[in-house]
């Protein structure tokens, strides 16, 4: 009866010991799986952020060149103009267009006119590099922003992107061999315009005053009749 209950206590006794042995294998188990979770999650969220952020990034850069987009242009001048005392200092707007792009694309291809757009983007960021932000606002236009340059550098500063890019040499697939830019230039000082839908206005403006003149030209807002 005695030797019975002993056999029966060490059998429990070892089941016990199964079960304890069994649960913290268990635990043990859970717990490799917990920090694998958390790792795996950790990874995938880190994966998530870089893609958001680059995302973020593709969404304000134009493709074909590398520089701001038209998006990223609009960003920044509402940014500059919503600064505290943003009126004060005079800040510079050039808008520049190629003159007779066409002819490029008609004459070289689609193809070769996309790497003068890109050889002369790089011009511009360039020479603009330290004062302002070169952007490309539309198929053959792009803009600098230069906040507080004032409006003799500004003037300056047109003239020898003007110049700059008349003297580049194209590629020799291309037979016109050498391209020119009309600019205008608009100041925001806080009297002519109000706003950035007023100074691009006043841009444009001077922009088609340069193209109407003859092209391969810069013209302020300033000189125009009204201003
Ligand atoms: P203007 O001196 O009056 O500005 O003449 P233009 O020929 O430059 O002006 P127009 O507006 O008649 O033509 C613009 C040309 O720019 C036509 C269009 O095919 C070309 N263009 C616009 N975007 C791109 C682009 O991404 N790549 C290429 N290769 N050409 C483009
Ligand atoms: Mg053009
Ligand atoms: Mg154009």
């Amino acid at each position: 009866m005695a030797l019975k209950s002993a056999r029966a206590e060490a059998a429990e006794r070892g089941e016990l010991q199964r079960r304890q042995t069994a649960v913290g294998l268990l635990v043990k188990g859970a717990g490799v799986a917990a920090v694998l979770i958390a790792g795996l999650l950790y990874l995938l969220l880190r994966a998530q952020r870089r893609h958001a952020a680059e995302l973020r990034i593709q969404a304000l850069r134009d493709p074909l060149t590398g520089i701001d987009n038209r998006r990223a242009f609009m960003q920044r001048a509402a940014a500059l103009l919503g600064e505290a005392g943003a009126a004060t200092p005079v800040h510079v707007l050039l808008l520049v267009d190629f003159d007779h792009f066409k002819q490029i694309n008609d004459s070289a291809g689609h193809p070769q006119g996309d790497r003068v757009l890109s050889m002369v983007a790089e011009h511009l960021g360039k020479t603009v590099e330290g004062v302002g932000h070169v952007a490309r606002i539309g198929g053959e236009e792009f803009a600098a922003l230069c906040p507080r340059l004032g409006a003799e550098a500004g003037v300056r500063l047109a003239e020898t992107l003007r110049a700059g890019v008349a003297a580049l040499s194209l590629p020799a697939a291309v037979p016109q061999r050498h391209v020119t830019i009309s600019i205008g230039v608009a100041v925001f000082d806080g009297r002519h315009c109000r706003d950035l839908g007023g100074w691009m206005r006043a841009a444009d403006a001077a922009l088609y005053s340069a193209k109407s003149y003859g092209r391969n030209r810069v013209v302020a807002s300033s000189l125009l009749p009204g201003a």
